[in-house]
């Protein structure tokens, strides 16, 4: 399939979609309406087009999507039909929930490899997830053929990890540290920093109350 590029914004919401999508799948259902759907997702029809047009023509006037249509394509898109192996580096207390959580509401991805420079942590099973010392990192992720990887480390070893985990020939990081880590143009990094996600929140309803939320 050719690469389409879609914008970011849109990327976001096809597992919304997709999630929803399957529970129709599941239902029996074999067609929706965008007024179904958006009042299912939360998201305006008109942006849902918009969003579905990136990849096509896929609905009829009328008739609205086809469901089975819609979700293997999606499942496509998103590699739903592929269950990709993820690393987590760094399990302490985020690390350890992170891997008891694995991700288990979708059937896609997993966290199959951890890793840790504690001596007492490497060499054991946490969660059903084997944790192996940081010298075994780039032979098990080329084994286990692995690309992307959480990093759960101090914020002090970030810098030094992710430089690890490049040289590895990881493609994708996830970074829950709260530093901006720099890697090659080629690597892609995506910041998950919580408390900072709170204190926005807690700001945004400071200044604006509820009132003006999701605008
Ligand atoms: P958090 O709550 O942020 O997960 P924590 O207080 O439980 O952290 P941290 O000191 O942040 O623990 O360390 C997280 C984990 O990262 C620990 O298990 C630690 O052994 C591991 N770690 C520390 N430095 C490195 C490193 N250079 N490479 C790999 N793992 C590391």
């Amino acid at each position: 399939m050719a690469e389409a590029k879609i914008p970011k914004a849109t990327a976001k919401r096809l597992p919304i979609y997709y999630r929803y999508l399957n529970i129709l799948f599941n239902a029996g259902k074999q067609r929706v309406s965008s007024t179904e759907l958006s009042e299912a997702v939360q998201v305006d029809s008109a942006t849902i087009r918009r969003d579905f047009s990136y990849f096509g023509a896929l609905g009829k006037r009328g008739y609205g999507y086809d469901v089975e249509s819609l979700l293997n394509f999606f499942k496509k898109t998103l590699n739903q039909d592929r269950l990709t192996n993820v690393a987590l580096i760094g399990v302490g207390n985020l690390g350890h929930a992170l891997l008891n959580y694995n991700f288990r509401q979708t059937n896609s991805v997993r966290i199959s490899a951890a890793f840790d420079i504690n001596e007492e942590i490497a060499n054991t099973i946490q969660s059903g997830v084997p944790v192996y010392p940081m010298a075994e990192m780039k032979e098990q992720l080329q084994i286990q053929q692995i690309d992307v990887a959480i990093l759960t480390v101090p914020i002090d070893d970030a810098q030094k990890v992710a430089d690890e985990l490049v040289a590895a020939g990881v493609k994708g990081i996830m970074n829950f540290t709260p530093i901006r880590i720099s890697v090659p143009a080629t690597v892609r990094v995506q910041n998950v920093d919580l408390a900072n996600e709170l204190q926005t929140l807690i700001y945004f309803l400071d200044h604006y109350g509820s009132e003006a939320a999701n605008q």
